[in-house]
């Protein structure tokens, strides 16, 4: 598929890996920010609607699972060690309200993930952006 990324006005390139990443987390457009990155859940837009950049070119593959795995056991170990330490409640109360809070938490965290992860391989020019790196487009001329 050619690569038919609009021009775009400099001024609204992302300054830094930090702007990318952030726009990808929020769901918009690493470009360009201007418009959704997900067409779907998980799915992102085959292209930006605003300045055209090819969104398939991504593999994000097992990366984004793999980030909301480790960010929900990281908040989740807390929340375990205090409900066990200060809460009577049995068992089965305890499994049932961590297996609920985990899988929200997970469900919540993919999407920022997966975007976190497009937007970087955008900025670095991995996988399908290989040559189009958003770091060079953003680079002073
Ligand atoms: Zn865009």
């Amino acid at each position: 598929m050619p690569d038919l990324a609009l021009p775009i006005d400099r001024a609204t390139l992302p300054q830094g890996l930090g702007g990318a990443l952030w726009r990808g987390v929020r769901g918009t457009c690493p470009r360009c920010g201007g418009t959704h990155l997900f067409a779907r859940i998980l799915k992102p837009v085959e292209r930006c609607a605003m300045c055209g950049q090819n969104w398939t070119l991504h593999a994000a593959d097992d990366f984004p699972p793999y980030i909301a795995i480790i960010l929900t056991g990281h908040i989740m170990a807390p929340v375990i060690i205090a409900l066990g330490l200060h809460s009577a409640l049995s068992a089965w109360a305890m499994m049932l309200i961590v297996a609920v809070l985990a899988v929200v938490l997970l469900g919540s965290l993919l999407q920022p993930a997966k975007g976190g992860v497009i937007a970087l391989q955008w900025w670095l020019g991995l996988n399908g952006f290989a040559g189009k790196a958003g770091r060079d487009e953003a680079a002073p001329a």
